[in-house]
């Protein structure tokens, strides 16, 4: 059947629920006898907690963002969309890490504008992306793996999503088909069929489901 958004989600990547799943700390694969802290943990350390929570991601929002960061540009063209900003010196870093933007380049710098250095720095535009499900969701792509996401412009997604569009008309005129053909089959199988009908009942039903054809492809 065509598949609808689920909506919100935690995605732990694959390799984590693995170790998990055999007793071994999901960042380090340390395992669970050799921890210096209680079982009840997820993880072995402070440091492999931390670590945990900064590949999990909370959401599409974060997921959204780490396709971007991975991608760095449109797939399709290669377009790079980016912002002008003010950052200072020790916030770029932060910027960086916490918000994931992906930072191009630092171009110019003010000296003693703000009590500390300021920047003038180039970065990706995320706003001005559409993160694209490469498998759409309704023809059963998976929403939440980053495998399936790609990062699209405006322009490429609008191309991306006429293809979509044809595609997934398809797969319904496909699924509707297979409805139609199924109950014609079973309205032959239950007829009460003596010879002298035999035809006149396949004539009907073929009409029956020549016009159930036409109807779909009109809903479509
Ligand atoms: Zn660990
Ligand atoms: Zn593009």
């Amino acid at each position: 059947m065509v598949k609808k958004r689920e909506g919100y989600k935690i995605i732990v990547p694959q390799e984590y629920t693995d170790r998990i799943a055999t007793g071994l700390c999901p960042v380090c694969s340390k395992p669970q006898n050799e921890w210096q802290r209680s079982k009840t943990w997820r993880c072995c350390s402070k440091e492999c907690t931390i670590e945990y929570g900064k590949n999990i991601f909370w959401g599409w929002p974060a997921l959204r963002r780490a396709a971007i960061k991975r991608d760095g540009k449109c797939v399709k063209c290669g377009r790079v969309e980016t912002i002008t900003k003010e950052l200072m010196e020790s916030d770029i870093q932060r910027y960086y890490d916490m918000y994931e933007i992906v930072l191009l380049k630092t171009f110019i710098k003010y000296e003693e504008k703000y009590d500390d250095t300021t920047w003038e720095v180039q970065l990706l535009d995320m706003s001005k992306y559409v993160v694209d499900h490469i498998v759409p969701i309704s023809m059963s792509g998976d929403e939440w793996a980053i495998e399936n996401l790609q990062t699209l412009c405006q322009e490429c997604n609008k191309i991306k999503t006429r293809i979509d569009m044809g595609n997934i008309a398809k797969l319904r005129l496909k699924e509707k088909f297979t409805d139609i053909g199924q109950k014609f089959l079973e309205d032959v199988a239950e007829a009460d069929i003596d010879k002298t009908e035999l035809k006149d009942t396949f004539i009907n039903a073929s009409q029956k489901l020549l016009k159930e054809v036409d109807n779909a492809k009109r809903d479509i």
